[in-house]
Formats: structure tokens, C-alpha cells, sequence
């Protein structure tokens, strides 16, 4: 199917709409012996068809700005030369260009950054043929029933966008291995986390919405106390999207201990394992039987050597054993004016308050 020159008309701004399908021209390029010089013509573009030879112009169903990162990766590890976005008829060319920005240099970095171009003004030359990116045409080859690549080895459309991405890098680091070891200094998406003061909670484990987090038991930790047990939290950096810049396991951290330190390089993305973000130590309470650090957390807690482990919880209930206490992370969130109609002094992030 060939498109015609005309605008399509674009999707409203309002409407969310679902993440574009390439398949098809993702299943155009693999059935080519030879790789080709892609085109790509936002649905916006008034015009793309005047231009030089050689390259397949293809006209994307949305603003090249709107296509999900993994596009350009998988565009590249399905068999495209060159991937040439054209801005000259792009309605944001200054917002696709910052969208692909990160893989742009990314490819850069590794000498591949030729790969890709922002084109802005095409010379006009012949009248070029262009294809809808959602309905290619078949191969000759295809319709004479030829062995040929299968749906099967298109990417799955199921996966996550993160999870999407990965696969596409691993099968372009596949393609370009070793070039793109290179992107081991690069910062990638991943992000570099610390929690020096965990309490093994958990509880940004079950928040991390690409399970790119968990805690596993890993022994004991030289305490001849009963219960004494180490933790690990553990991230998968290849798993971590980053969350757009506002990571879901730091805000959900109650102990306000999970830090961003910086971004993990690209090469994480591509690589299996998980990294340890923190070890502790724990003990468990002699109450409520729930493990918790072995050393006592902002002032509470009760695990001294010869002494009842009682976690921050029930020691709080010992020291107030007919009142009520908040615990310090309510107080740091309530409205100062309401801590102190409780008879508490207002507390700042990682301060201590009680009764005054
Ligand atoms: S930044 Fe987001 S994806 Fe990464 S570990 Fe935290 S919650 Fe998970
Ligand atoms: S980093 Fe924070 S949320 Fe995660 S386990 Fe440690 S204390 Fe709990």
C-alpha cells in the first residue's frame, strides 16, 4: 500500500492515544537482503515526497516526536541503514529533536551517531514513492512464498515500553557488538541509588512499577542473637526505567533514606544482574517478631547489645505504654501548626520530635 501526499489528519492533543504499530515496516525492513536508508515523514508532513533517490521515504503514523523510545533502536536492529527524521515538516522539530536526544548520543558515543539525522532542508528533487509505515508493501519474495522472516521475530508489542527498549539495544548490541561497549561511560536512563540508612522495609520494592527492586535474605550477620539476619536490596539497572525523573521508590521510602546519586551507563541497560544498593543487618523484635536494623533508627528502635530487641515500633509503645506516640515520619508530614496542637515539637526531614 502506498500513501498518498496528502496530511492525515493528527491525532488530538487531548486523546492519549495507544503507542504507534511499526510492525510492518519493521517486517518490510528484515525481509530486505541489504539494509535500507530510511525516511521518516511525520503524519503531519505536508509534503515528503520531493527528495534525492536512495532513500525509502515512509510517512509515520503520529509526529516523529510521539513514537515510544524503542522505535529508533528497533528500526535499527530490524535493518535500517540510516534512520533520517525530517523536520522540515514536523510540527515540534525542536521537540523531536530533544525526545531523541539520549539515543542520539548514545549511538555517537559509540562512532555509530552517522546512523541518524535530523534532516531540515531536503534538496528537491524527483517525486519519491511513500509508504505508510502501518501497511508496507510485500516483498516479490514474500508473495512467491519464499522462506522469509516471520511476525514471530518482531518484537513483542506486549512488553512494557522499558522492557521493549532493553530488547531492542540487546539485539542492536548483537548487531554492533563490540562498538557499543563504548557506552559504558555514557549515562543512561538507569539510576544510581543509595539508602544509607535502610531499614529493610520493603516497602520500595513493592513500589517500583518495573520490579526492577527486591530484597532477599542473605544470612546471617555475625550476631549470635537469635534472629539476627542481613538483607540486601537489590536493584536490576537494566529493569530500572529512571521513572521519568520522578523515581516512585524514593518518594515511597518512609524512612527517607533512598537517594538518587546519579544515572547508571547505558551499558546496564544491555547487561543481566543485580546490583546491591544497601546490606543490613537486622534483628528481630522480641514483641512483634518483624525484623528491623540492627542499629537503632533515628533514635529509636532498641537493639543494644544485652538488651530486649524491640523494634522502633514497639519501643515507642514501651516508652508511652498508656499514651499514644507518633512515629517522627508522620511528623515530618503533618502541617507544623497541627504537630503542635498534638503537644509534639515540629520536626524537619530526618529530625527527631516527642511530646513536649
Ligand atoms: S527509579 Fe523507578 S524504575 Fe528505577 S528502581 Fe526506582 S521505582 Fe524502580
Ligand atoms: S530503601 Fe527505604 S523503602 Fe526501601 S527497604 Fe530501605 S527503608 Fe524501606
Amino acid at each position: 500500500m502506498t500513501a498518498t501526499d496528502s496530511t492525515p489528519a493528527s491525532p488530538s492533543a487531548d486523546v492519549e492515544t495507544p503507542a504507534p504499530d511499526l510492525s510492518s515496516l519493521m517486517l518490510w525492513l528484515s525481509q530486505h537482503d541489504a539494509e535500507v536508508d530510511l525516511e521518516l515523514a511525520c503524519a503531519e508532513h505536508p509534503s515528503p515526497s520531493r527528495g534525492p533517490r536512495g532513500c525509502e521515504v515512509v510517512r509515520l503514523p503520529c509526529c516523529a516526536a510521539d513514537l515510544p523510545d524503542y522505535s529508533l533502536a528497533e528500526l535499527l536492529s530490524y535493518g535500517a541503514l540510516r534512520v533520517n527524521f525530517r523536520l522540515d515538516g514536523c510540527r515540534s522539530p525542536s521537540t523531536t529533536e530533544a525526545r531523541w536526544a539520549p539515543l542520539v548520543s548514545l549511538l555517537r558515543a559509540v562512532d555509530l551517531g552517522w546512523r541518524v539525522q535530523m534532516i531540515v532542508d531536503v534538496p528537491s528533487g524527483r517525486r519519491r514513492e511513500i509508504h505508510d509505515a502501518t501497511g508496507m508493501p510485500l516483498l516479490r519474495r514474500r508473495l512467491l512464498m519464499l522462506p522469509d522472516v516471520s511476525t514471530t521475530d518482531l518484537p513483542d508489542s506486549g512488553l512494557p515500553s522499558h522492557e521493549r527498549l532493553v530488547a531492542a539495544l540487546r539485539r542492536l548490541v548483537r548487531y554492533f557488538d563490540p562498538v557499543l561497549a563504548g557506552a559504558d561511560e555514557l549515562p543512561g536512563p538507569s539510576l544510581f541509588l543509595r539508602a544509607p540508612d535502610c531499614a529493610a522495609c520493603g516497602v520500595c520494592v513493592h513500589s517500583c512499577p518495573q520490579d526492577a527492586l527486591s530484597l532477599v535474605a542473605t544470612g546471617g550477620n555475625g550476631d549470635p542473637q537469635p534472629g539476627a539476619q542481613s538483607y540486601s536490596l537489590l536493584q536490576s539497572p537494566s529493569r530500572c526505567s529512571g521513572c521519568d525523573g520522578e523515581p516512585a521508590c524514593v518518594q515511597a521510602c518512609p524512612a527517607r533514606t533512598l537517594e538518587v546519586v546519579g544515572h547508571r551507563a547505558w551499558s546496564h541497560l544491555w547487561r543481566d544482574g543485580d546490583e546491591e544498593v544497601v546490606r543490613v543487618a537486622t534483628v528481630r523484635c522480641a514483641r512483634c517478631r518483624a525484623p528491623f536494623r540492627a542499629e537503632p533508627q533515628r533514635g529509636e528502635g532498641d537493639a543494644q547489645p544485652g538488651r530486649e530487641p524491640l523494634c522502633p515500633a514497639c519501643s515507642r509503645r514501651r516508652s508511652r505504654p498508656f499514651g499514644t506516640a507518633l512515629p517522627p515520619e508522620a511528623l515530618e508530614r503533618l502541617d507544623p501548626e497541627v504537630v503542635r496542637a498534638l503537644g509534639y515539637e515540629p520536626v524537619v526531614r530526618s529530625g527527631r520530635s516527642g511530646p513536649s
